[in-house]
């Protein structure tokens, strides 16, 4: 298929690109024309140390290949380290199109055993470290004609998973930060979403699933290959995005939506526990789903079943 989805003159930042899947987004966008920062800390997979070589050697690559990238190395986890990596966009290239906010770390424990340390830095790096880097971008979008901000959620925020209630609870609050950002966003231009990606990484390999390869393979090698994910990855940091505030899949080229949906549920005429009890299988019934725009469109529907007018 012809490269029509192309980012000549578009800035994108990237960040934890120094490996995995961020790594082969910044590849991409940049072989698509993009001028991409690559941010990477070069920490281990639970977040300790740092090492430039990782979004160094990114780099190297990308201009290897006749591309333009500048690397930043500031940890997404704090907020001067947020400020300075989109500083860092409009220092070298003047302006930042797109953000796709991808760095993240481990540290699975049992729900009855997580420690305040192995949450704090979890949400630190992800939510804390996925709102500070996007803010200062969204707010420098805002008076430059919008944009395109993709935040990383994962398969087990949606869904859950064992031994990762600290991870799951940062990536669901990507994911609400994210409808809200599409909401305040959209007059200015902002389209956000957010995505649960699947792929064989250093990440990954930690939790006891395939790692990646020692050399990248090919999406066409690999079913769990990086570059199975990134095509939707590209088409959302892409202007033609026609999406905001919508959760996506993807893992080993099957790319899904995501929704937070309502059912058909049940009007209480026994305003009295016994007659929920009475009703349960109704109430948990999953077919015939709404998925609301947001709370205020759900507020609608609350309305239209019972006549509330609040
Ligand atoms: P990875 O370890 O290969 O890459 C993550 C990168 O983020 C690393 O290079 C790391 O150095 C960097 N990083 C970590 N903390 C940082 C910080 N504070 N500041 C800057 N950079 C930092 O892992 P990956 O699998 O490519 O993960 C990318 C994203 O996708 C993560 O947010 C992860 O939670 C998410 N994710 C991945 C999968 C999967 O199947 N691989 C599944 C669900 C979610």
């Amino acid at each position: 298929m012809a490269d029509t989805i192309r980012f000549d003159d578009k800035v994108v930042v990237v960040t934890g690109a120094g490996n995995g899947l961020g790594r082969t987004y910044a590849l991409q966008l940049a072989q698509r024309g993009a001028k991409v920062v690559v941010n990477d800390l070069g920490g281990s997979t639970d977040g300790k140390g740092d090492d430039r070589s990782a979004a160094s050697r990114v780099v190297e690559e990308i201009r290897a290949a006749g591309g333009e990238a500048t690397a930043n190395f500031d940890s997404v986890a704090t907020q001067a380290g947020g400020a300075n990596i989109i500083k860092t966009a409009l220092d070298a290239y003047g302006r930042v199109d797109a953000v796709i906010a991808n760095a993240g770390i481990l540290r699975d424990r049992s729900f009855s055993k997580l420690s305040q340390e192995e949450l704090d830095i979890i949400l630190d790096v992800h939510l804390r470290g996925t709102m500070f880097t996007v803010q200062p971008a969204f707010n420098w979008m805002r008076e430059n004609g919008g944009g395109n901000i993709v935040m990383t959620a994962s398969p087990s925020g949606l869904f859950g998973a064992f031994g990762q209630a600290n991870y799951c609870a940062a990536k669901l609050g990507i994911v609400g930060m994210m409808r809200v950002m599409a909401i305040e966003g959209a007059k200015a231009g902002i389209k956000v979403n957010a995505l649960a990606p699947t792929a064989a990484t250093r990440l990954t390999a930690t939790a006891g699933m395939s790692g990646e390869a020692t050399e990248p393979k090919t999406p066409e090698e690999d079913p769990m290959s990086t570059g199975r994910v990134s095509p939707l990855v590209l088409a959302l940091a892409h202007q033609s995005c026609p999406a905001s505030g919508e959760i996506f899949n993807a893992g080993c080229g099957w790319i899904s939506r995501a929704v937070v949906a309502v059912n058909e549920g049940v009007l209480l005429d026994d305003f009295s526990p016994e007659g929920v009890a009475a009703q349960w299988d109704a109430i948990r019934d999953p077919s015939r789903l709404t998925v609301p725009v947001d709370a205020t469109d759900y507020w609608r529907m609350i309305q239209a079943k019972t006549g509330a007018t609040g």
